[in-house]
C-alpha cells in the first residue's frame, strides 16, 4: 500500500507521546520501505527521488493533452489538420464531433496513447502494476477536474465477469476507485455491468468494434437511482475508437443520466478528426 506510506505524515499538529512514537515509526517504516523498494521511474525503471512518479526524460516524452482540443471528443487540434469550429460559449469543437456526435457529452484524457503513456496503460492492464493506478488517477483528476467537481458519481467501464476472473482485477475500476477517493465523490462500482462477453477489440475494424460492443452493457437492477437525473463520470484506461464507451454511455443516457463525461488516461489518435 504505497499510498498509505505517503500519507503517513498527516496530522502532525497536537502530537501525543504515543502519536510521536507512531509518527517516528512511520517515518522509519517509510525509510526501510524505500531501502527495500527504492522509488523508480514508472516509465523506465531508473531510480528517482519519490514513489509514483516519472524521471524527467520520461516526463518530457509524454504527450499531455492541453487546450486547444475538441471540447466534445477531447482530441487536441495539434493532431488535426482542419481548424475547430467555435461551439457553445466560444469553445472549440471539431468537425467530426458535429458531423457524428458521440453518445457521451465530452471526453477528457491525460495523454496521447504512445510511448511512456502506452507503457503505463500496458503495465496496469497486463502486468499487475496496481501501484501505477495511484499515479495515473492523480493525473486523470487534473485532466477531468472541471467535470469531476460537479459530478454525482464515478463509474468504471466494467469487464465481463469471465474476463475479470481471468485477469483478477479491472484496471478501469482501479482507476475509478482512486479517482473517487481523490475527488471525494461516490464510487459506483456495481451500477453498470457487461451483459455480453465481447471478443478482444485488438485487430477489429471500427465497424467490427461497434458490432462487438453493441448492447454489451446494462444497468444492474436496483441501481437505476444511481443513474437517473445524475451527472456521471465514466472511467476507462484508454480510449480507442470509442465503441466501448459509446455503448456504455448510451445505456447510461437511456437510463436517464443527464450528463456523461468520459475520463480516460490515454487517448489513441487514428488519423485526422
Ligand atoms: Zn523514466
Amino acid at each position: 500500500m504505497e499510498d498509505e506510506i505517503g500519507d503517513s505524515d498527516g496530522g502532525v499538529a497536537g502530537l501525543t507521546v504515543a502519536g510521536s512514537i507512531a509518527f517516528a515509526a512511520s517515518g522509519l517504516f517509510r525509510r526501510i520501505a524505500d531501502f527495500v523498494y527504492p522509488p523508480v521511474c514508472a516509465g523506465c525503471g531508473v531510480m528517482i527521488g519519490k514513489h509514483g512518479a516519472l524521471c524527467p526524460v520520461c516526463w518530457q516524452s509524454v504527450h499531455f493533452i492541453e487546450r486547444p482540443f475538441c471540447e466534445v471528443l477531447g482530441i487536441p487540434f495539434a493532431f488535426n489538420h482542419e481548424a475547430g469550429v467555435a461551439g457553445e460559449g466560444g469553445r472549440m469543437v471539431s468537425a467530426k464531433a458535429i458531423a457524428d456526435p458521440p453518445r457521451f457529452d465530452r471526453l477528457r484524457a491525460v495523454a496521447i496513447h504512445d510511448g511512456v503513456a502506452r507503457r503505463l496503460v500496458h503495465g496496469l492492464k497486463y502486468r499487475d502494476r496496481t501501484d501505477l493506478a495511484i499515479m495515473m488517477a492523480a493525473w486523470m483528476q487534473r485532466a477531468g477536474a472541471e467535470h469531476l467537481a460537479g459530478c454525482d458519481g464515478i463509474l468504471p467501464v466494467p469487464l465481463h465477469w469471465t474476463r475479470f476472473a481471468l485477469r483478477k482485477f479491472n484496471q478501469s475500476a482501479e482507476l475509478a476507485r482512486h479517482l473517487a477517493k481523490l475527488s471525494s465523490k461516490p464510487l459506483l462500482p456495481s451500477t453498470l455491468k457487461r451483459v455480453k462477453r465481447t471478443s478482444r477489440q485488438v485487430g477489429l475494424t471500427a465497424k467490427g468494434r461497434q458490432d462487438n460492443v453493441r448492447a454489451a452493457f446494462a444497468i444492474v437492477p436496483g441501481h437505476e437511482p444511481d443513474v437517473f437525473g445524475k451527472r456521471l463520470v465514466l472511467v476507462d484506461d484508454v480510449h480507442t475508437t470509442g465503441a466501448t464507451v459509446s455503448s456504455a454511455a448510451a445505456v447510461l443516457k437511456r437510463a436517464g443520466a443527464t450528463e456523461v463525461t468520459v475520463l480516460t488516461f490515454a487517448l489513441a489518435i487514428s488519423g485526422p478528426i
